[in-house]
């Protein structure tokens, strides 16, 4: 198939851009024009190696065959059915697909799948469906979710509620939720290798907040097991275990958001696998896809689709659903993409090369102004001073100079964030970490 080709120079007034500062931006763009591997080439014909796999979703690396034709043949045979009272087989054969290497492996019985089109309306879809089963087993004062500071659980309403990061937050109005404290401890963990070794203490503030509200009030507690918006935050070692032994306690579900973590970035196809620690809902989305079609899905337990599943069988059980909820093409592409996953083993590459890629991030410590570096499986963050007076400068500096010399890196805040495609070769892990380095030499 002929390859597409843009101009160069797009009018660039008419795009409302996300999460960008858009007049900053339209002054000096950055245009990627293809993607094959582990590069993008901008429209300048520059190769970029990609150290974000895009945005945390190309797990595979772009441009994958199987996936693009398994698309296109889906597109020329059925471009859309509706799931509402209908269905179509693929739907079905991609949710047994995932059932297959559902988070906790068949003990944790997570293989009750809801699709919905991205990270956000997983997050929704998972809080909703909290709050019902809650109802739905005679517990309907639990109306209220539990989240965390600095949480990041996309942009729909629900999601920001339940999220912790102010920028996110300040502008809206909100539904019940309150926030447990983050976990991010500079002071005490800097420079951890993987989990740090402090702040356990930090799940117990669920009892605080149990105390505040009652838990008779509280439906579900929602974290990401790993935060990565918020500039990769890793739980304290045994942090998870002990929030599940609480939430238990109360008869709170816990809710992993596993947006990012999902499909093999921590060296494990999810890190409800990583931890060992097995909640009552995944969110995904992502990598779902490898980032090629918009698509989320929601791993229910059984207890809880048992829990709805009640009542008379010609009533709806979960008033709650989107358009494109289990699309036909999106499911084309995600089972293409699992099928290259299970192929190449990608769902747990990370853990080959996680000593690898922590040694070399690690190597970065003593450049200037980095004050942590963070890494665990396929992802990592360095974490920068701010410049007086004017936060979020200098990492964004970087992002820009690392740019311009061939290399997507993500910054949020003065948090450098890299989370590569899991196809990465030790050689191109030597590129990034020496592409930073530089970039911080000069920032400084
Ligand atoms: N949840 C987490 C943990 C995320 O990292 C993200 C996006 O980065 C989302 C939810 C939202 O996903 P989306 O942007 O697909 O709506």
């Amino acid at each position: 198939m002929d390859k597409i080709t843009h101009t160069n120079t797009p009018v660039l007034d008419n795009f409302w851009m996300p999460f960008t500062a858009n007049r900053q931006f339209k002054a000096s763009p950055r245009l990627l024009a293809a993607a094959d591997g582990m590069y993008y080439t901008d429209v300048d014909g520059n190769k970029v190696l990609d150290g974000t796999a895009g945005l945390w979703c190309v797990n595979a690396g772009h441009g994958r065959k199987k996936i693009t034709q398994a698309v296109e043949r889906q597109l020329s045979t059925m471009d859309f059915a509706p799931t509402f009272q209908m269905g179509h087989p693929i739907a079905f054969d991609f949710a047994a697909k995932l059932a297959a290497h559902a988070p906790g492996g068949p003990k944790a019985g997570l293989d009750r799948i809801f699709f919905t089109g991205s990270g956000s309306e997983s997050v929704d879809t998972a809080l909703k469906i909290a709050i019902a089963y809650q109802r739905a087993i005679g517990q309907g004062t639990r109306t209220r979710i539990i989240g965390r500071e600095k949480g990041y659980h996309g942009v729909g309403f629900g999601g920001i509620s339940v999220g912790g990061l102010v920028n996110n937050r300040r502008v809206f109005p909100q539904i019940p939720a309150d926030h447990m404290r983050h976990t991010l401890d500079v002071e005490r963990n800097a420079f951890s290798k993987g989990l740090p070794a402090h702040g356990i203490e930090l799940a117990e503030d669920l009892e605080r907040l149990v105390a505040l509200h009652g838990a008779e009030t509280i439906a579900a507690v929602i974290v990401e097991p790993m935060s990565g918006s918020a500039g990769v935050i890793l739980p304290p070692k045994g942090y998870l275990e002990r929030l599940r032994a609480i939430a238990d306690k109360h008869g709170i579900l816990l809710i992993f958001d596993e947006v990012i973590t999902g499909f093999g970035r921590l060296g494990t196809p999810f890190a409800t696998d990583y931890f060992g620690v097995v909640p009552d809902l995944v969110t995904t989305a992502k990598g779902i896809t490898n980032g090629t079609i918009p698509m989320g899905a929601v791993f229910a337990s059984r207890k809880v689709y048992d829990g709805l599943m009640t009542g008379p069988e010609n009533q709806i059980e979960l008033f709650h659903g989107y358009t494109y909820s289990g699309h036909p093409v999106a499911c084309a592409a995600g089972l293409a993409t699992m099928e290259v996953y299970e192929e190449e083993g990608l769902l747990t590459r990370a853990s080959e090369l996680a000593s690898d890629w922590e040694n070399a991030l690690h190597s970065l410590k003593g450049l200037p102004h980095v004050v942590d570096i963070r890494n665990l499986g396929l992802v990592g963050a360095i974490e920068l001073a701010p410049r007086d007076g004017a936060p979020g400068t200098r990492a964004y500096d970087v992002f820009v100079d690392c740019f311009q010399k061939g290399l997507l890196i993500r910054v949020t805040g003065d948090i450098i964030a890299l989370s590569p495609p899991l196809i990465i070769e030790r050689a191109q892990i030597e590129t990034i970490v020496s592409v930073v380095g530089d970039a911080l030499k000069r920032a400084a």
